[in-house]
């Protein structure tokens, strides 16, 4: 594909239920979450950076990484925040990029949580925001992974401000609507994502 729509918005705003949306109408979708995942996975130099930065312990039993153990390494570490970044970040970009040249749809869906916060709408056509208030991101997300809400409040105030991410978006899906009325949005993005997609 040679169109890449870039869908991102705040944590529980419905990305994967708009994306799967998007799937059922036959595009690709190249997701973020999981090439993060695969860069790291075993025989990846990827890991074996990591595994030369903070040695063997950093692999569970079975030896894969060890994401628990990874996360309280850069958890309160700036700096260590940083070096992981600045590894993980070129493998995730190359990857979802390698992805995209694979894809068979007129278009791609790259579904990326932290799509203006990490830059990579410098990699995308056009931007598309999910977006809910905050009350709601904290009402589905503790519904959905039954956690309590300051959790999601605190994962909330690390991301981009809703005010910003709106500033940035080409096109934002009003996702308090019901799934029926959502759908139709998505039809008519659709239908002019192809018309981009094929003049492109
Ligand atoms: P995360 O950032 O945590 O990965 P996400 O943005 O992918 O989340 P989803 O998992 O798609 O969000 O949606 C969050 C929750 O809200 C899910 O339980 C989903 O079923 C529900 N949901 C999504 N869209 C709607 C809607 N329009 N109305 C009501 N509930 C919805």
């Amino acid at each position: 594909a040679n169109f890449i729509v870039g869908l991102t918005g705040g944590i529980g705003s419905g990305k994967t239920t708009i994306a799967n949306q998007f799937s059922e109408l036959g595009i690709e979708l190249v997701d973020a979450d999981i090439i993060a995942r695969e860069v790291v996975e075993q025989g990846t130099t990827g890991l074996s950076q990591i595994i030369s930065h903070y040695g063997m312990d950093i692999l569970d039993s079975s030896g894969k990484l060890d994401r628990t153990k990874l996360r309280s390494k850069v958890f309160d570490d700036e700096q260590e925040r940083q070096w992981l970044n600045n590894l993980l970040h070129p493998l995730i970009r190359k990857q979802m990029l390698a992805a995209v040249k694979n894809a068979n749809s007129p278009y791609v869906i790259m579904v990326v949580p932290l799509l203006f916060e990490n830059g990579l709408d410098s990699l995308v056509n056009t931007t598309l925001v999910v977006d809910i208030p905050p009350h709601e991101q904290v009402a589905r997300t503790a519904k959905r992974d039954g956690v309590n809400s300051t959790q999601v409040e605190k994962i909330i105030n690390r991301q981009i401000s809703r005010k910003l991410r709106l500033s940035k978006a080409d096109a934002v899906i009003d996702n308090t609507l019901p799934l029926e009325e959502v759908r139709k949005t998505v039809q008519l993005l659709h239908s002019s994502y192809l018309d981009q997609a094929s003049t492109a």
